[in-house]
This record gives structure tokens, C-alpha cells and sequence, in this order.
């Protein structure tokens, strides 16, 4: 079998997928299912809506088409504010886009007049993340403009935490972010269909005692890819955190005589490059490095350490060697190591029990995601 290679479980994650739906209905929330990670891959996209996803969401054109062109037809949405020079495309490819500024969503507005479409806007609110977001304050003013718009519908608000800040939602921004919703329909009258409370860092408090309000969304990547809480790393009780492996193949095994001169080493990858080897005799040359994977996220198999990788190299130390050059080696991944191996090239995906294509398949959710665009 080809290596290095992602071995995917598409049965963990639809059963990942169901988890998390059936908590969270139980709390009035609908979970959209967030493929940017795996470049939207198709047949774990798929996954997700077996699983009970009501839709997806990618943060780039690319994957959708790539969802579309394998024939995915559930409304998709775009959680990325659009680049203005893609706003024919993401007409053309989603259903709906989170968006921050009129300009784009003019933009949009006269793609979908020329499409004869309406596309779905939903307003991306800055509650503390400070990466992408409206202002509250200006929540409302914006929301009047896009009602005045052909072309474009005023489909919901949504608020994102934790991507740049790192800091998770409380109980009081989830709060303030209905509130909005209310204030948003006094203005401007319409019913605000998706309030999107943000991604899989919002898990503890949807899970949590308190009330959701009028949040009827999240956007959930990690969680049901990883199986885990992003902010703390922790697995999420009842969920598989081995849907995705990846296996590099061994190269070279035996003893390095001497580190390498520290002069030699570049400061901004010392880190990386070595590490102290006391403790294990033996290494273990892979061939996978840096333009594979985030090497520091690789969780190492048991009784391994990293000593180092460069672009195409892993070397690892082991006390006791049964791998010999040929050998496969197993290692788990986090969020961003699965994110920068699906996209590499020389990365083979294998798809661990997947439906032929003409089989029909169990769908869980609401047939709301069968909808053609
Ligand atoms: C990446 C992203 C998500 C999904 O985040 P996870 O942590 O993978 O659940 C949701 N919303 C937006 C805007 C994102 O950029």
C-alpha cells in the first residue's frame, strides 16, 4: 500500500457525527459540518451527513467545487468571508456565505441577479475572537443594507471564538449574541432563520447547564474529525479520536554515532530539527517531513520519541528496534498535522469503509440536506 498515507475511518466519523447531533438536538441546535480540514474531502463529507449533519461548510471555494463536482447537492456554506474576486464563484457553489463587508455582499448580490439566484447571507459578528467580524454595534445598520439588496437574503447571524484568540465562548457573549438576533428582527422585521453560536470550542457550554437561547447552529470541524475539545486537546466523552491515522514508511534503522555540530542548526528549527536523545539507543528514518505534516503535531507511537524531521525526513528514537527499512509506523495526528497532510500531494487517502458510490445510503438527518441548489 502507497506511503506515506492517511488511513480514514468514515464510519468513526459519521458515528462522531451522530453523537454530537443527538446532543445537541436536545438542545435545539442543528449541526453544520465543517470540511475545510480535509481539503472537502467528498467521502467524508458524506460521512457527516450520514451522520446527521443538515449541512456542510468550508472555508474555501476549492473544496466546495471539489464537493459539488462528487455530486454532494446539501446546502453548503461558505464560513470564510468571500474574496470579492471570487463572488461569482461562491454564488455559483454555496447556498449561503458568512459575511463582514457590504462591498462583498454587493458583490454578491449582482453575481446572484446575473445567476437568477438568491444567495443567503449571514452576518459574521466580532465577539472577542478579533480575526474576522462586524462590530455589534454595526450589526443592525448592515443587516437594514443587505434587506435592501436583490439577490441577497438575510439568512442569520453567527459568531465565531477561539481561532485566533485561543480563548473559548462564555455564557454571557452566547447571551449577547441572541440578544443581537433580537435586536437584528426589530430592525429590520425578518426572521432570523440560522443564529450560528461558532465552532467545536463552543461544545462545553452547548453541552453545558444553561440555557442556548436562540442559538440553532454550530459549525463543527474538529469535534467530529478529531473527537476533541480544541481549546484543552481533551477527548470528548463517547467520541473517536482515531478516525485518521497516518503511516509513513521506515527508510533506514541504526545507531548515530554523534549529534549533529550545534552550530549547524538553523535557530528557527532547532526545535524540530533535535532534541536531547537520552533515553533511546536506536533511529528510525521515515520518509515524511515538514512538507507533509506539522511533525509537532504527530502524536509518537509508544515507546518513541522525536528526535527531529526535516523537509522530507522523520527521525525518531526507539530503545528497542523491530522495524526494519520497509517497516510501517502509525502515528496519530492533531487538527493542524490533518490539515496540512490532507492537502499534501504524495499523501495517498484511504478510505476505511466507504459505501460503493451506487449504494444508497442511511441518511439520519432531516432530508433538509437533500435539497438541490
Ligand atoms: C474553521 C472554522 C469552523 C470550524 O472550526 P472547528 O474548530 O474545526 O470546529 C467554524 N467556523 C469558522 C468561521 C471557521 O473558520
Amino acid at each position: 500500500m502507497s506511503c506515506p498515507r492517511i488511513e480514514v475511518d468514515l464510519d468513526k466519523i459519521r458515528r462522531n457525527t451522530e453523537t454530537v447531533v443527538r446532543r445537541l438536538d436536545a438542545r435545539g441546535i442543528g449541526v453544520t459540518g465543517v470540511t475545510k480540514a480535509v481539503c472537502g474531502h467528498p467521502a467524508i463529507a458524506q460521512s457527516m451527513l450520514d451522520g446527521g449533519a443538515l449541512g456542510l461548510a468550508d472555508a474555501r471555494i476549492s473544496n466546495v467545487q471539489r464537493l459539488r463536482q462528487a455530486g454532494i447537492t446539501c446546502p453548503v456554506t461558505l464560513i470564510r468571508t468571500p474574496m470579492l474576486s471570487q463572488a461569482d464563484a461562491v454564488v455559483g457553489f454555496c447556498e449561503a456565505s458568512y459575511n463582514t463587508d457590504i462591498v462583498v455582499i454587493a458583490a454578491l448580490a449582482s453575481a446572484a441577479i446575473r445567476k437568477d439566484k438568491v444567495h443567503g447571507i449571514i452576518l459574521m459578528v466580532e465577539m472577542g475572537d478579533q480575526r474576522e467580524g462586524i462590530l455589534p454595534e454595526n450589526v443592525a445598520k448592515i443587516a437594514q443594507q443587505v434587506m435592501t439588496m436583490q439577490g441577497v437574503a438575510l439568512k442569520g447571524i453567527g459568531a465565531n471564538f477561539a481561532c485566533l484568540s485561543g480563548i473559548a465562548p462564555t455564557a454571557s457573549q452566547m447571551a449577547s449574541l441572541c440578544d443581537l438576533a433580537n435586536e437584528v428582527e426589530g430592525v429590520c422585521g425578518p426572521f432570523l432563520k440560522t443564529v450560528s453560536g461558532g465552532n467545536s470550542a463552543n461544545l462545553p457550554w452547548a453541552l453545558g447547564e444553561r440555557t442556548t437561547g436562540r442559538i440553532n447552529d454550530l459549525r463543527l470541524g474538529e469535534a467530529i474529525l478529531l473527537g476533541v475539545d480544541p481549546i484543552s486537546g481533551d477527548q470528548i466523552g463517547g467520541m473517536h479520536t482515531d478516525a485518521f491515522t497516518l503511516v509513513a514508511e521506515v527508510i533506514e534503522t541504526g545507531v548515530k554515532p554523534a549529534p549533529f555540530p550545534i552550530a549547524m542548526i538553523d535557530p528557527a528549527l532547532a526545535r524540530l530539527r533535535i532534541v536531547p536523545t537520552s533515553g533511546v539507543s536506536m533511529r528510525v528514518i521515515l520518509a515524511m517531513g515538514h512538507q507533509d505534516t506539522d511533525i509537532s503535531g504527530l502524536s509518537m507511537p509508544v515507546g518513541s520519541a522525536l528526535i527531529g524531521a526535516t523537509s522530507d525526513h522523520l527521525v525518531i528514537g526507539v530503545n528497542r528496534c523491530t522495524l526494519k527499512t520497509g517497516s510501517e509506523l502509525r502515528f496519530q495526528m492533531n487538527y493542524t498535522a490533518l490539515m496540512h497532510a490532507m492537502a499534501a500531494p504524495d499523501i495517498d487517502v484511504k478510505l476505511l469503509f466507504d459505501l460503493p458510490a451506487k449504494q444508497p445510503r442511511h441518511i439520519q438527518g432531516k432530508s433538509e440536506h437533500l435539497m438541490l441548489v
